[in-house]
């Protein structure tokens, strides 16, 4: 397998785009101009910002109709949920129907961190997904420790109407699990954590994700691929883990991210408009 060195093998800029990327966090506020010409310069064409709360949607709106190449996807994240109220979907609604939102997320449940309770979460998820329904967009799925209640609940909601559709991003579960879901139609968001040495069951994963149901992203600022591991992270670093998807899955660069490319706007129709 080749070696990931701190440049990108393949010498042409290719048509990537980052399926999940938190530019309006306070992390990118002194120099997101620069973030966005690296982004470009590393063959970056699209990104999308998703809120974690109403304000994070609103600053990811504003960032879509401020930068051609910047698409959002409004939701509260389970980890910001604790307040929940019925009345918060109406609130998102606004947002939703926006052309440049491509999605309802990122939403779902993190029973790792417990910042809100159980229930709570469970509550916000229902409803976001009866949202995402109403409006006919995909789901963007954070999953931490909870993909034992979690996967009931997305399957059920698929299975009620197979317009339902997600991706499931930062995944982090089993080769056998990717099987289940890929089965359902939902897709498997690869990041940064990928590029970790010495994780064999992230490569096992990579290798059993069906070409057709992949995505890139970074995460940014979080999740940094090796060879910047420990710094923050930018949209132009979605290369070094699409070129690790390469090599570990043996298909050329250029025909993966190819594949990819048309993945991001199967999934996230209104990607198209702007293409
Ligand atoms: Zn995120």
């Amino acid at each position: 397998m080749p070696e990931l060195t701190d440049r990108p093998v393949s010498p042409v800029p290719q048509r990537l785009i980052d399926t999940h990327c938190h530019l309006n966090l306070p992390d990118f506020a002194e120099d997101l101009a620069t973030v966005l010409d690296r982004a470009v310069s590393a063959g970056v064409e699209k990104i999308i910002v998703p809120g974690i709360d109403h304000a994070t949607t609103e600053s990811a709106k504003k960032m879509a109709e401020d930068h051609s190449a910047i698409f959002f996807a409004c939701g509260i994240h389970p980890n910001e949920s604790a307040g929940w109220q019925a009345g918060w979907a109406q609130q998102l609604e606004a947002a939703v129907s926006h052309p440049k939102c491509v999605a309802v997320g990122e939403i779902g449940l993190d029973y790792y961190r417990e910042y809100s309770p159980w229930e709570t979460q469970m509550a916000a998820l229902l409803c976001q997904l009866d949202l995402a329904e109403r409006f006919g967009l995909p789901v963007i799925i954070h999953c931490r420790q909870a993909f034992a209640a979690l996967w009931p609940v997305l399957s059920a909601w698929h299975d009620r109407n197979p317009n339902n559709i997600g991706v499931l991003h930062a995944f982090d579960e089993t080769a056998e699990t990717v099987a289940e879901v890929t089965a359902k139609g939902f897709y498997i968001g690869i990041g940064g954590a990928y590029t970790y040495k010495n994780k064999p069951l992230r490569e096992e994963i990579l290798r059993a994700v069906p070409l057709e149901f992949l995505l890139f992203e970074t995460d940014a600022p979080y999740l940094t691929p090796v060879p910047f591991r420990g710094k923050r992270n930018e949209p132009a670093y979605v290369r070094y883990t699409a070129e690790k998807a390469a090599a570990v899955k043996g298909i050329p660069p250029e025909k993966l991210f190819g594949a990819v490319y048309e993945n991001s706007h199967r999934l996230f129709a209104r990607l198209k408009e702007c293409r």
